[in-house]
């Protein structure tokens, strides 16, 4: 906290408003108790649920945060998981043309992904992230592993899903470790791997900001992650990022083993280890047809082609392979 009172100074902040997700607020009311002897706090708290990423909700944010009058020198803090660091992010970058944005992430997800690398977006009509800027936060609080004791289960294998993902596209160190691990508690979340999905992510994004080329990488597991995400919010029910995600994983690695060659030993290992965790149905061409509509709704499709990123081997991902029909 006191790097983060430090940074604020720096900037010249007097009022810092914390975006809360209501269920962190619940349980962490005291959290920022400590900014009220340096800046006006304010908290705004919104319902925690992937259903508040929408323009709406960041229109009753910057309304507030004009009716409390904050300058550009002013921090906005977003307390959460992705969907706060996501829907904070936005606001905070187009509000005034951008005031200041920290990130505390309070889930896995957004400790080892969400809160790094700038991008932040609402959801438009159930497509995921079709409105947002990238711009880079400000300040990251480090990962505080303690959130994690109350969160959901669910929630803690979402992020461990995105885990998978990290390892699987560039570091074969980690996926050896994760994959020792038996059974996935709070506790047995090393803050190293946290750390070492961080380090992959920033050093992606350095060489890539704005998602030009090298930060496709990152997409493994997600053009159908992102198609099972948008199918689950239309039909009314939800599913965690991570797990979509994994179910994502699983069959891109399918595809890579057919498309780009992912020999078949490292296809059985990562099945073997997505399996343990979450239970994915197998692929088929009915689950292709109905995903449809949200693969051709991607962000980065191209020629009308579907664009997946999927590996050559573990640890060697290959952008941009395009699919026109069912691939499998
Ligand atoms: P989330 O923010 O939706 O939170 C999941 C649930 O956990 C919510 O109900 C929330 O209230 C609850 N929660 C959060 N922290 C808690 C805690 N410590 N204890 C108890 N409950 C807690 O989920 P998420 O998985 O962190 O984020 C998903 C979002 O992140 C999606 O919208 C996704 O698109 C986005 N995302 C963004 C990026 C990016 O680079 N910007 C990357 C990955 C995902």
């Amino acid at each position: 906290m006191d790097t983060l009172i430090k940074k604020m100074q720096e900037w010249g902040t007097r009022q810092a408003v914390v975006l809360a997700d209501a269920n962190v607020a619940a349980l962490y009311p005291h959290f920022f108790d400590a900014l009220s002897d340096h800046f006006t706090c304010r908290t705004i708290t919104i319902p925690g649920s992937e259903s508040s990423k929408t323009i709406e909700q960041a229109v009753q944010v910057w309304q507030q945060l004009q009716a409390w009058q904050m300058e550009r020198n002013d921090t906005l803090i977003m307390f959460g998981g992705g969907m706060v660091c996501d829907l904070g992010g936005f606001v905070a970058a187009t509000y005034k043309r951008g005031i200041h944005g920290v990130y505390c992430p309070t889930t896995l997800l957004s400790m080892i992904d969400a809160a790094y690398g700038g991008k932040t977006a609402v959801n438009l009509h159930h497509v995921k992230n079709c409105i947002g800027v990238v711009r880079q936060p400000d300040h990251v609080m480090p990962a505080n592993t303690t959130f994690l004791q109350t969160l959901p289960m669910a929630e803690l294998k979402s992020g461990f899903g995105e885990m998978i993902k990290y390892a699987l596209i560039a570091s074969p160190l980690l996926l050896k470790q994760i994959n020792d691990l038996e059974v996935l508690t709070p506790e047995s979340v090393s803050p190293l791997w946290i750390q070492e999905c961080v380090r992959i992510k920033e050093n992606v994004v350095r060489k890539d900001p704005n998602d030009h080329h090298e930060r496709h990488v990152l997409n493994f597991g997600h053009t159908i992650g992102h198609a099972i995400e948008g199918y689950y919010a239309a039909s009314g029910r939800g599913v965690p990022h991570g797990v979509a995600v994994a179910a994502g994983l699983l069959y891109e690695s399918l595809l890579s083993e057919k498309l780009t060659g992912l020999p078949h030993n490292e296809f059985l290992m990562i099945e073997n280890l997505i399996q343990r965790h979450f239970k994915v149905k197998p692929f088929s061409k009915k689950k292709w047809n109905v995903l449809l509509p949200y693969l051709i709704q991607d962000k980065k499709n191209k020629d009308g082609r579907i664009n997946f990123t999927l590996l050559k081997g573990i640890g060697s991902p290959v952008t941009d392979v395009l699919v026109q029909d069912y691939p499998f």
